[in-house]
């Protein structure tokens, strides 16, 4: 019996999920495509930034496939050839299938804004967590003092998460470089009038709370409107900062635009009722224009909900409907505290600071079996700054 070729493109949660669901099954033969060759945990990469080990927010596709029938093969998808059933890469490699998966996640958007490119930091991929925390203490380093503000764009749940994260890290930082303990100025710049704007307004609130208690002070509805090497313009005045994280914007990757697919609301792909964009192209995760789109949960439930079908088809069975499962939304803020919203349940403190730990082990869990779940689990636990001087300070 002839294999149908299945083509992921893209190595996050929907794609590896929907591989990893596929590969057990003897009619398929599986690709995976990305442009990395580890899965970027991104709900702990704020974790990584602000001094926790790359490997609690990076899993090799090595450890996730091992012993599993999946070709893994790096690259950037860059086209797409609907009647020769190919995708070919930046590179010039072509890849042919009968089914293709594509969860190609979202990029940055700076909505224009001049400046922000160049000045401000990331933290989207490991390369852009490592070039913040490397300025962190390579600052230390050379002005022997912390900046003067640290400001962090954008009131979402990573602008959040981060600036919880950093008044402590900052502390321990300054330590190890020797320097006097002094308070540290981190300030959240959100443009609209409320902070976590999706979220219920009692949880905007409770978080907002907590934020004071740790010491960072949050501006809504005020826009950046430029950045340059010494400032951030915000509603027309100069604030001073070397550091300026931006968590403000996304939009969706530009292949879907690039190769002519139908481009609904928030920059989303039309799928129908079984995330097909057309027959036997598959649009998961991010990309693809459902209710819950953003959500690492929502891609997991995606990648699975494809590979479910595909199995049913491969046993000649009829495609499922697609079903939305609501998300569960944690959010860190500060040392072991955060804010829990299931349903109509709401969670503050530390209580929901212990189901954000047992969902990170759950979703490792999604992608690894218990044993490296625990293991991946386990690295939070430890530290990771690549600094000299910090390593110094942890022998003596
Ligand atoms: C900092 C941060 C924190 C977050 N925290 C949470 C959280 O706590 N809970 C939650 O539910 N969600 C969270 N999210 C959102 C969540 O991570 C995304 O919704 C999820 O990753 C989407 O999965 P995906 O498979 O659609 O895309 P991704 O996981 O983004 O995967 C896309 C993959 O495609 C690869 N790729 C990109 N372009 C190409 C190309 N041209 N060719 C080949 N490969 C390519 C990328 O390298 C990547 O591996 C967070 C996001 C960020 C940025």
């Amino acid at each position: 019996m002839a294999k149908e070729k299945v083509l992921v493109v893209g190595g996050g949660f929907g794609g590896v999920k929907a591989a990893l669901e596929l590969c057990e099954d003897e009619h398929f033969e599986i690709t995976l495509l990305s442009d990395d060759s580890a899965l970027r945990y991104y709900p702990t990469l704020y974790h990584t930034a602000t001094g926790g080990k790359r490997a609690n927010s990076s899993i090799p596709f090595s450890t996730i496939f091992a012993g599993k029938k999946v070709q893994l093969k790096k690259g950037t998808a860059t086209t797409l050839d609907r009647k020769a059933k190919t995708i070919t890469t930046a590179d010039g490699i072509v890849y042919d299938y009968d089914v293709l998966i594509i969860g190609l996640g979202v990029v940055t958007n700076y909505f224009g804004i001049p400046g922000l490119p160049e000045y401000s930091y990331s933290i989207k991929s490991q390369a852009e967590v490592a070039r913040f925390k490397a300025h962190l203490h390579e600052q230390l380093i050379s002005d022997h003092q912390p900046d003067l503000n640290y400001v962090i764009v954008g009131a979402g749940p990573t602008g959040i998460e981060l600036a919880g994260a950093l008044p402590d890290y900052l502390k321990h930082i300054m330590k190890n470089h020797g320097l006097p303990q002094r308070k540290v100025h981190i300030d959240i710049i959100e443009a609209v009038p409320r902070l976590l704007p999706r979220l219920p307004r009692d949880t905007s609130r409770m978080v907002g709370r907590q934020l004071k208690r740790l010491g960072i002070k949050v501006y809504l509805g005020s826009a950046v409107q430029g950045q340059t090497a010494d400032e951030l313009t915000v509603n027309g005045k100069p604030v001073r900062s070397h550091t300026v994280v931006w968590t403000a914007g996304v939009t969706n990757h530009p292949f879907f635009s690039e190769n002519h697919f139908v481009i609904m609301g928030r920059g989303k792909v039309a799928v129908d009722a079984y995330l097909q964009s057309e027959e036997n192209i598959f649009v998961i995760g991010d990309n693809a224009n459902t209710p819950f789109s953003g959500l690492a949960q929502t891609a997991l439930h995606d990648g699975h909900f494809v590979a479910i079908n595909l199995r049913r088809r491969a046993n000649g069975k009829k495609f499922k409907g697609y079903t939305v499962k609501e998300p569960i939304t944690v959010i860190p803020a500060g040392p072991r505290w955060a804010a829990v919203v299931w349903g109509g349940m709401r969670l503050y403190g530390w209580l929901g600071y212990t189901l954000r730990e047992a969902a990170d082990l759950v979703g490792f869990h999604d992608l690894e079996p218990w044993d490296k779940a625990t293991k991946q689990w386990l690295t939070e636990f430890e530290q990771e700054d690549g600094c000299d001087v910090c390593a110094t300070a942890a022998i003596s």
